[in-house]
């Protein structure tokens, strides 16, 4: 597989042309951005954990019936996935009470719920991802009511096999943000990435964050709690 032109770069991911027009490639940077672009750095090594880990997540997805747009892992840092318009929703699940909910609300961190929340975020870097409920979103035509009910089921999917993929190795999803894109065929399907810039992951016993919360809060040790999540999850670096 071919990269051609570049179409995108984001804050994590570049995105590149392929001979088809149905396929792009996407390559993970070791970028760190937190707070809506505001603080930069860089997490050495955190591309290609992240690629990894993301496809690793995505092929045992696709195996239980949640569509994605995984399609191969091209090296390290690379992968070919279906080119797909991403609906601008962030799709936020929480188990246990962390970072913007407990600042919102006004309660402790670590908080474990009895049923997942779930919220969506309007991905609009101008306007910082403003909080969004199902009536704006369709007011706004982000999506249409099926497709919401269908990332809801797929959302509520990937949470229960998420949490149960984790716990075989010791660690607790406190919470995660997931985004859906609509392929040229009109399917939605899981998009972009699974990794612990986009997860809260907290290990079972010690509580020790292993996510990128270690560098949105200056806390060091993001390398090593990426290539520990790596480690456990694909028994190897
Ligand atoms: N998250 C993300 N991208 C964003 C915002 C949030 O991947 O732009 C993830 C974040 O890593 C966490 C979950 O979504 O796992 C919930 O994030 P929260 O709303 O608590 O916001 P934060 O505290 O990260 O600002």
């Amino acid at each position: 597989m071919q990269k051609l032109q570049q179409l995108y770069e984001g804050k994590a991911k570049k995105v590149y042309a392929t001979e088809d027009p149905n396929v792009v490639i996407v390559s993970y940077k070791d970028d760190a951005t937190a707070f809506n672009g505001q603080k930069k750095g860089t997490i050495t090594g955190k591309g290609a954990i992240n690629n990894r880990m993301t496809n690793n997540l995505m092929r045992r997805l696709e195996a239980a019936g949640v569509p994605t747009h995984y399609i191969q892992e091209l090296n390290d840092r690379e992968t070919a996935v279906k080119k797909v318009s991403i609906i601008p929703l962030e799709v936020i699940v929480r188990n246990i009470s962390a970072g913007s909910f407990a600042k919102r609300y006004g309660v402790a961190e670590g908080i474990v719920f009895d049923e997942p929340t779930f919220e969506f975020s309007y991905k609009n870097d101008d306007l910082g991802d403003p909080l969004i409920n199902t009536s704006h979103a369709l007011a706004l035509k982000l999506a249409t009511r099926e497709e919401i009910d269908l990332i809801h089921t797929y959302t509520m999917q990937v949470n229960d096999l998420l949490k149960g993929f984790l716990k075989e190795i010791g660690i607790d999803l406190v919470d995660f943000k997931l985004e859906f894109g609509k392929t040229a065929g009109g399917q939605i399907v899981l998009a972009d990435e699974i990794s612990p810039d986009t997860c809260r992951l907290w290990d079972e016993k010690t509580h020790e964050k292993l996510d990128k919360d270690r560098f949105r809060r200056d806390m060091g040790g993001a390398e090593e709690a990426y290539e520990e999540v790596m480690r456990r999850l694909m028994g190897e670096l």
